[in-house]
């Protein structure tokens, strides 16, 4: 098995993160989490979580001048270059997937897989609002969910001209996503 390099799509709701959770603890890779950095960012006060914190609570996107340099430094740590990588939350925007693109081909590294974790908008609204996260606010969900329309969506386009898209359906029980998933990182990594 060759060292994993991931990234995982998915409306906000959608499960991505729980199921990421999983996912790298199943394969051994680091999960990299850009929401979590910079809500831990915001948390110790940093001053990438000062010029995040106002952004994530109205439900915005953090810019791409911050987003891809941390992502970089990130991916070149011991840890993810031995073990490799599922990158949830990242890319977000054309430039970040064009910036994940240089990034590994400067290290000579490649993806073996970009999963779209489909769960419908109306599906995903109504989890959100039961989950009633602090930054989950109505306008803050319906932003997102707007933003990953216009942004995030077109990147599906972008991964499957690359021969790097799987999509799997995000309905159902978690231990029967969690198995779908599996299913398409094994194939890709046969
Ligand atoms: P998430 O936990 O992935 O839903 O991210 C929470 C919030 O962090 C988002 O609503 C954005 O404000 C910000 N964020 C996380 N990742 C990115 C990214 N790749 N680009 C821009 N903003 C991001």
């Amino acid at each position: 098995m060759s060292v994993l390099r991931m990234v995982i799509l998915g409306r906000q709701g959608s499960g991505k993160g729980t199921q990421s959770l999983r996912l790298a603890e199943a394969y051994g890779c680091v999960h990299l989490s850009t929401g979590d950095v910079l809500r831990a960012a915001v948390a110790e006060g940093t001053q990438l979580g000062r010029q995040a914190e106002a952004i994530m609570t109205s439900g915005g996107l953090v810019g791409d001048d911050i987003m891809i340099p941390l992502v970089q430094e990130r991916i070149g740590k011991d840890d993810i270059v031995a073990n490799g990588v599922l990158l949830d939350g990242f890319p977000r925007t054309a430039d970040q997937a064009n910036g994940l693109e240089s990034m590994l081909d400067a290290r000579g590294q490649r993806l073996t897989v970009a999963i779209n974790l489909d769960v419908a908008v109306e599906e995903v609204t109504q989890r959100m609002m039961a989950r009633g996260r602090e930054d989950d606010s109505e306008d803050a969900i319906t932003r997102r969910l707007d933003l990953y329309e216009a942004e995030t969506a077109p990147l599906l386009d972008w991964f499957a001209e690359r021969g790097l898209l799987a999509t799997v359906d995000g309905l159902g029980e978690e231990s029967d996503v969690f198995d779908r998933l599996k299913a398409v990182i094994d194939q890709r990594n046969a």
